[in-house]
């Protein structure tokens, strides 16, 4: 059986952990503690007991999953692993210490991949044990449900492991993109714009939180309004996409809108703080402007 290790057993680890699980490879996953790796494979449980409930999976189909799932307690306990992805904090410094720990751990030919939402990685690369193995996989959120996943490649990224790669995110059942070393890579390039430019409207007093919403979620046909959406992706995370984007490109019109801007400022995050272009405090999200 193959294995693969997830660093990181957050919203992004987990999802991934429990997807390659049901796909049948045996993943190794850690966290800054073993605990913490614990806590993430109780939360795949969790989901994966919905699962059944709504009848998508079978009991059985979830115990050979959770039973693939092994919390290990560091990076040298990831030493089988053909593929190890890494999904930890989007901090720079973060992933560089994990990066620098597998060059002593990983075989010669396994590959490393980050989830990075916005890092460069092609700058990232410089901290792997060896920059033709590393590349980008980005999953999207939440990992069991969103069928696309978006593959960069560094500069010095080998063909063999692009393909490596995409025939596992294949394994997964989900579809690939495959984008070239770019601020935002291809779908929060387009997406963030028109987040960002939602804010604007707002800020500018075109029209309520409720209308801009509705407006673009009828007459564009969209599954959501783009402030609902900004609200369900963390606003301090679309800031943080947006800045990427504005100093990566160092074109104006990426620059973040000052509502948006001033939003983070407050705390008010979105969904995960309660707060956000809505609020979540009662049993409906009500608007706020
Ligand atoms: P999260 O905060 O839910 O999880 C991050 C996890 O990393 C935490 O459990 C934390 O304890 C752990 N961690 C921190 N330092 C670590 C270390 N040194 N070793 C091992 N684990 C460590 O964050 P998330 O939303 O899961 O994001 C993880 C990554 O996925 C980020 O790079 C983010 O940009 C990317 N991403 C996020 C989304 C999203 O919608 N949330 C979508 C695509 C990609």
């Amino acid at each position: 059986m193959k294995s693969i290790g997830v660093i990181g057993a957050g919203q992004m680890g987990a999802g991934i952990a429990q997807v390659s699980a049901q796909a049948g490879y045996h993943v190794l996953l850690s966290d800054v503690s073993r605990e913490r790796a614990e806590a993430g494979k109780a939360g795949i449980a969790k989901q994966l007991d919905r699962a059944v409930t709504k009848e998508k999976i079978t009991a059985e189909a979830r115990d050979a999953a959770l039973a693939l799932i092994e919390p290990v307690e560091s990076v040298a306990d990831m030493a089988p692993a053909f593929l190890v992805i890494e999904a930890a904090t989007e901090r720079e410094q973060i992933k560089r210490a994990i990066f620098g720990e597998f060059g002593k751990v990983l075989s010669d030919t396994a590959i490393l991949a980050s989830n990075t939402s916005s890092i460069p990685i092609t700058r990232l690369a410089q901290a792997a044990p060896d920059p033709a193995q590393f590349m980008g996989v980005h999953f999207f959120n939440p990992v069991p449900v969103m069928g696309l996943v978006e593959l960069i490649r560094g500069l010095a990224t080998s063909d063999a492991t692009v393909d490596a790669v995409e025939a596992y995110v294949g394994t997964l059942g989900k579809q690939v993109v495959r984008a070239n070393d770019a601020p935002g890579f291809i779908v929060n390039r387009v997406l963030m714009p028109m987040l960002n430019e939602a804010c604007f409207a707002l800020g500018e007093g075109v029209a309520s939180v409720r209308d801009i919403d509705l407006g673009c979620q009828l007459g564009l046909n969209h599954p959501m309004g783009p402030l609902t959406l900004a609200d369900f992706i963390g606003l301090d995370t679309c800031l943080e996409i947006t800045r990427v984007l504005f100093e990566g490109t160092g074109d104006p019109k990426f620059r973040p809108a000052p509502l948006l801007v001033k939003y983070v400022e407050a705390g008010w995050y979105g969904r995960k703080t309660g707060r956000g272009f809505y609020d979540y405090s009662g049993a409906e999200p009500v608007p706020t402007r």
